[in-house]
């Protein structure tokens, strides 16, 4: 929900008509980036879809949606008095309250008169002549930018399956990606769910009580596992501000970006006893601590994800009353980690409430939709609200919707068209000035930590072409060609995800199956900058443009 007392777009600034940088997107990433650039006097205009700021946290707002990684460590690092003046009411915060932080930030640091609402990008095209940016906004603008940059995340352009008839369905649809800022009313109401990755699994326990009925149609069962979340209590909070220095020291460092400690034996180290009582400590642990702080080799390890899958699954089997739901709820097809798992609250409890009936759709598949509800190999189901829980066209999507040109008109779909290259997630070659932090090939872990490694690496490039007296940045394409070449070789090693994972663009129909972060994580990500820092950016075509260059740049 938006909250009242901020009316975004109202209070946004006309735009600029030439800038330094121009920024897409006001998500997490794209804030910082806007945030780093007005800081070193750049000239900056943001650009954003959607009517206020958050991103992925602004088109989310579904009942239920929630951080599942933990919210102080989520949040932004850059300012000590931002950190201690934010209380994060939970361990894991809620959409409503991940929205207000946003929203505060971009207050407390004067950005919002940089951004402007309901501005979709139609197209972006680089002129090589004058070495800027033509951009084309939904509204019928037009800007011109020295650099551009892309912050649109890889999660923003919701999927919906082509299933026959969908738009015979004749009452309410919603997709979680997309969720009107209008509260949805559930109450009394037959409702359908279609999925059970990370956002159905946590739409379902939300609406529970409120429906009159619930079908979730699962195609795939995950390994779900308890997020545990809890209020922050007074004394925690006191404890995270003394802690920001260190706080701030483990996640810019951690190849996760998390705060969680690893573990420092491998599961068969310990005995069967040792394990269970292990295990049970791992299933009351916060969030992703069940991959970042489990057994050493649990990714690795095929005996020792079995072990960790068997106990999970006897946990489903006691929460859940009815056997038969219970196997359903189990995955038999994946190990654990193979997909990115989901953190739930009150879930696999959903199952033994009257009203809620699982249908699988590996047994009964889903013909299609009709005007009154879902008919699947089993009959039709009449319903009152469908839900589409069914993801992403993750990585890529964004970015290939944008109508992005680069040297020649070269379209960027084109230039991907066997799947993204880049070097460290962050350049391609071809398209000068074009940068896009948080896309694809960014590291795999807690998003905004190597989100935010990107966007410092931007500035860094920015700042180091200013004060040659440059403002032309283009990649070189041997490095662009050996960091697409590691992405791709690590790809397919463990513990890297499964190529069943939409990581590998395989829940798009026609998408290449090609790996879209990488997985050989921060670690490889910070060495590689700092490689282009003690080289001099040796990686970089850095020149003058023939325009003289603009104001801050
Ligand atoms: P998702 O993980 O891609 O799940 C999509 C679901 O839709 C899957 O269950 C999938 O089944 C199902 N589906 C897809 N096509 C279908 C079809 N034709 N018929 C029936 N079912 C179909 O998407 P998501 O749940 O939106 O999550 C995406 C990502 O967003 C997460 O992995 C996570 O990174 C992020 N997220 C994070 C949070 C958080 O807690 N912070 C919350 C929500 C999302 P199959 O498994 O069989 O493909």
């Amino acid at each position: 929900m938006t909250s009242p007392e901020f009316a975004p777009g109202q209070i946004a600034a006309q735009p600029t008509p030439d800038v330094d940088v121009l920024v897409v997107g006001a998500g997490i990433t794209g804030i910082y980036q806007l945030y780093r650039a007005r800081e070193a006097g750049y000239s900056v205009q943001m650009l954003e879809a959607g009517d206020g700021v958050g991103g992925t946290w602004y088109w989310n707002r579904y009942p239920g949606a929630r951080f599942d990684s933990e919210s102080y460590t989520y949040a932004y690092l850059f300012s000590k008095e931002l950190f201690e003046e934010w209380e994060w009411q939970e361990h894991f915060a809620e959409q409503p309250e991940i929205e207000r932080y946003l929203n505060h930030v971009v207050d407390r640091f004067d950005l919002r008169r940089h951004i402007r609402f309901d501005a979709r990008v139609v197209s972006a095209e680089y002129d090589e002549a004058s070495g800027r940016w033509t951009i084309k906004v939904s509204d019928g603008t037009e800007l011109r930018a020295r650099y551009l940059v892309a912050a649109t995340g890889v999660l923003s352009v919701p999927y919906y399956p082509d299933v026959p008839g969908r738009e015979d369905f004749r009452g309410e649809s919603y997709h979680t990606g997309r969720w009107p800022v209008a509260p949805v009313d559930f109450s009394g109401k037959r409702v359908a769910v279609i999925g059970t990755g990370s956002s159905g699994v946590q739409v379902i326990p939300a609406i529970v009580s409120e429906v009159a009925s619930l079908t979730v149609y699962q195609r795939t069962a995950n390994w779900c596992t308890p997020l545990n979340n809890g209020p922050i209590t007074p004394t925690e909070q006191a404890q995270l501000r003394a802690d920001f220095e260190a706080i701030c020291e483990t996640l810019n460092t951690s190849a996760s970006g998390f705060l969680h400690q690893p573990c420092d034996r491998t599961a068969f180290e310990d005995s069967q006893d040792e394990r269970r009582v292990f295990f049970e400590k791992m299933w009351r642990s916060p969030g992703f601590s069940k991959l970042t702080s489990n057994y050493s080799d649990l990714l690795i390890d095929e005996a020792a994800n079995a072990a960790w899958c068997e106990f999970v699954s006897e946990k489903i089997r006691e929460v859940v009353d009815d056997p038969e739901t219970a196997e359903k709820l189990i995955p038999k097809e994946h190990r654990f980690g193979e997909k990115r798992p989901p953190f739930v609250n009150g879930y696999f409890e959903a199952y033994n409430v009257p009203h809620v009936d699982l249908v699988s759709l590996e047994q009964t598949p889903i013909v299609r939709m009709t005007e009154h509800g879902i008919e699947t190999a089993a009959g039709e189901r009449e319903f009152d609200i469908v839900v589409w829980a069914t993801g992403f066209d993750f990585g890529t999507g964004a970015l290939a919707r944008m109508g992005i040109r680069g040297r020649g008109g070269l379209a960027l779909v084109d230039h991907w068209a066997d799947g993204p290259k880049t070097f460290l997630g962050v350049q391609t070659t071809e398209f000068p000035n074009f940068f896009f932090p948080g896309g694809p090939h960014a590291a795999a872990g807690n998003n905004p930590r190597y989100n935010g490694d990107q966007v410092d690496f931007v500035m860094d490039l920015l700042l180091h072409a200013r004060a040659l007296g440059c403002d032309t940045i283009e990649v070189e394409r041997a490095a662009e060609d050996k960091w697409t070449a590691m992405v791709d070789r690590w790809a397919t090693r463990a513990p890297s995800f499964g190529e069943i994972s939409y990581y590998f663009g395989s829940n798009i129909p026609g998408k290449p199956r090609k790996y879209l972060l990488n997985s050989a994580g921060r670690p490889k990500l910070f060495a590689e900058i700092r490689k282009v820092l003690e080289s001099d950016y040796e990686a970089f075509r850095i020149s003058r443009s023939a325009e003289p260059a603009p104001t801050g740049a």
